[in-house]
């Protein structure tokens, strides 16, 4: 079985006296069939953890096995792993039959017949049949990104690792590859890693996505979990766009005291809390409600600086006090649906559900609440 495990990796790379920590102490496990997204902001450590899993990177402490055996002094031909790139890196001279047939005639001593039924069906697969006997040079690059797939798929790998390869896409055909690329990972069930900075494709593809920041792994979990419950501030702000409101809170008893604003907090809340005095209220832009009238103590009035039409949503930029200057007054994102009519300067009321609010420790940013 293609269990993947990642125990304690790290890599470092020495600049001149300066060590860099690429990847720190990473672990992780990777289910048999599991699709993982490994995300994060560019120089997070992603590549660097997918090439020391593909064998093109040594690693400088820890170690990774592939179902039972630990691969770390594997040569990465002999890891049964198959790597996309984001530059497909197809052989120019080759046509596309022989840029996927030519991995199994180097690794296998399958015959010739055999090889060619395995291309045409993974072809087939594919829906590129028609473009066997084309050079890559003809091809457009949607057409080159399949032929890429396709050359990892026939091999049979156990494990899929896939380098940000929808990022050449237009906006159009890398939404209709994500979907196809999910439905062949559900059929094919080929363990796959999957780096990318794009959050849309960590939260539509992946059955978990790891988060890293600065070489670190800050979350696992299932994209609804992540979402709903990040575990620390850096995870809150990264998934969603746009992104959380976060307010910098001081509890006083029941209250917790902001800048601009007071909100009281129930006893679950207060107990999640504990005894940390400084903390971040974050709020997710689509869980802020607009009503009618202010009739609580988490209704707010604001004022309305821009809006932003998406179609079907608004956002809506609101600060706290009507007649602060909003070059500096504490800023409210808010999302509304396309309809709601509203212009800069006006007035609304602005409510912030208690159940809605997140809190993290103002010092480590990790998650309370
Ligand atoms: P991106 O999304 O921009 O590709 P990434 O998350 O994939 O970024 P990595 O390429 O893994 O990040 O790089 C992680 C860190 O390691 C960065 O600070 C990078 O500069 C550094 N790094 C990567 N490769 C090397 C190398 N060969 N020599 C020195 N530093 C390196």
């Amino acid at each position: 079985m293609a269990t993947l495990e990642l125990d304690s990796i790290t890599k470092t790379f020495q600049d001149g006296d300066d060590e860099i920590v690429a990847v720190d102490d990473i672990s992780m496990s990777i289910d048999d069939g599991e699709f993982l997204v490994v995300v994060g902001p560019s120089g997070c450590g992603k590549s660097t953890t997918l090439r020391m899993i593909a064998g093109l990177e040594t690693i400088t402490s820890g170690t990774i096995s592939l179902g039972d055996r630990v691969i770390n002094d594997v040569a990465s031909q002999d890891r049964d792993i198959a790597m996309v790139f984001q530059s497909y890196a197809l052989y120019p001279h080759m046509t596309v039959r022989q840029n996927m047939s030519f991995g199994l005639e180097e690794s296998t001593d399958l015959p010739d017949d055999e090889i060619g039924r395995m291309v045409s069906e993974t072809a087939d697969l594919l829906d590129i049949p028609s473009l066997l006997d084309r050079k890559p040079s003809d091809l457009s690059g949607g057409q080159q990104q399949r032929v890429a797939l396709g050359r990892a798929i026939v091999r049979d790998p156990e494990v899929f690792l896939m380098d940000e390869p929808l990022s050449n896409l237009d906006a159009k055909l890398r939404a209709q590859m994500r979907t196809e690329l999910q439905r062949l990972q559900d059929d094919l069930g080929v363990t796959t890693v999957y780096v990318t900075h794009d959050q849309t494709e960590a939260m539509t593809m992946g059955d978990r996505i790891a988060i890293l920041d600065g070489g670190e792994l800050q979350q696992i979990a299932t994209p609804l979990e992540c979402y709903h419950e990040p575990a620390n501030q850096f995870v809150a702000s990264f998934l969603g766009e746009p992104s959380m409101n976060f307010f910098d809170v001081t509890r006083e008893g029941d209250r917790l005291v902001g800048d601009s604003f007071e909100y009281p907090v129930g006893a679950e809340i207060r107990d999640d809390i504990g005894d940390v005095t400084d903390l971040v209220l974050g709020i997710r832009p689509e869980s802020v409600e607009l009503v009618e009238a202010a009739s609580g103590d988490h209704d707010f009035e604001m004022t309305v600086d821009v809006v932003e039409p998406m179609g079907d949503e608004n956002t809506l930029y609101l600060y706290f006090e009507p007649d602060a200057d909003p070059e500096t007054a504490e800023t409210l994102v808010a999302t509304t649906d396309g309809l709601t009519r509203i212009s800069p300067g006006e007035t609304v009321v602005a409510q912030i559900p208690e159940e809605a609010i997140h809190f993290f420790d103002g010092r480590t940013g990790e998650a309370l609440h």
